[in-house]
């Protein structure tokens, strides 16, 4: 169970966590057509507390909202503002955030008409994504049967709600099947992506990851780009097939919920040494060094707020 905070801020109002109710014939939960995004405040090593890339988060979900067509009542800066109102009130230190935007009741059909827009954002504990000891030990995954959407069905690039049922089906069936995770194929069977993760693999010291062809434009992918690069690793932007990660030395999954997280197996097939590499390991700590408050070099990624 998600665990209660005291307010929701909803539609420009904070409102208490049981009142943030919608009417159910909101057009967003019957045809899917809704954007979000996943963001993570960690308290700092220093104890301030910092929102990591927080304008870069709100501007995605704009992003996302424009590439749907919905045009959101709010600017970046407001938006910015009221994740941080929204932690604030919630006396939150650190903490999930999880804004929502979408098309309200109104007209009923799969046009919106002028349905009004709406926006939401909640905040809540959360701990390690893919499970307990997942960060250090890397996770168990799986080939999905089902595949990544072609880019001209669904907007790859859009972190919008009603791309997740190929999310979600995919997820459950390789949970229903033992496996923590699914890895999914692009529509010309090259790797993609997980449910709500982007994914590295490291051959010979050289990192890669799939483009930002069919993927969403992960804010902690390109963070890790970045990271990497200035670490002195290559860093390649190029298709691959499940075989050259069945081959790998190392594999990591990246996402705000999921963080840095080692892959050990793939399809019954052990990746390296079949545990964390020490690569995504490395990476994992500079990574959490960053988001910590503990490299100067990287404060602007930074949004600190009180409590
Ligand atoms: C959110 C998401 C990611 C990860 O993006 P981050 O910005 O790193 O959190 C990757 N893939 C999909 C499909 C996602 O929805």
């Amino acid at each position: 169970m998600v665990q209660k905070a005291e307010k929701i801020w909803m539609d420009g109002k904070l409102v208490n966590w049981d009142e943030a109710n919608v009417h159910i014939l909101t057009h967003t939960l019957h045809y899917g057509c809704g954007v979000f995004e996943g963001i993570r405040a960690y308290e700092c090593t220093d104890g301030r507390s910092a929102v990591y890339r927080l304008t870069e988060h709100m501007q995605r979900l704009i992003d996302s909202a424009h590439i749907l067509g919905m045009k959101l009542p709010y600017t970046c800066p407001e938006l910015v503002q009221a994740v941080v109102d929204t932690l604030t009130v919630n006396k939150m230190k650190s903490g999930y955030i999880r804004p929502l935007a979408f098309i309200g009741d109104g007209v009923m059909g799969v046009h919106p008409g002028a349905n009004p827009i709406r926006v939401a954002i909640a905040t809540w504990p959360w701990g390690a994504y893919l499970g307990d000891g997942a960060l250090e030990k890397g996770i168990s995954i799986k080939t999905s049967s089902f595949t990544r959407h072609h880019v001209n069905a669904m907007m790859t690039k859009a972190k919008a709600c009603g791309n997740y049922v190929n999310s979600v089906l995919a997820k459950t069936e390789a949970v229903a099947d033992g496996y923590h995770e699914a890895l999914m194929l692009d529509t010309q069977g090259y790797v993609s992506e997980a449910s709500g993760e982007n994914i590295f693999i490291v051959k010979n010291e050289v990192i890669k990851t799939t483009p930002l062809t069919s993927i969403l434009p992960g804010i902690t992918r390109d963070s890790i780009i970045t990271l990497a690069r200035e670490l002195g690793y290559e860093v390649l932007e190029q298709l691959f097939t499940r075989d050259e990660l069945y081959v790998a030395d190392e594999a990591f999954f990246s996402g705000t919920a999921a963080e840095i997280t080692p892959i050990r197996e793939v399809d019954r097939r052990t990746i390296g040494a079949g545990k964390a590499g020490p690569l995504s390991l490395l990476i994992q700590k500079e990574y959490f060094r960053i988001v910590k408050g503990e490299n100067p070099d990287y404060a602007s990624w930074l949004h600190e707020y009180k409590v």
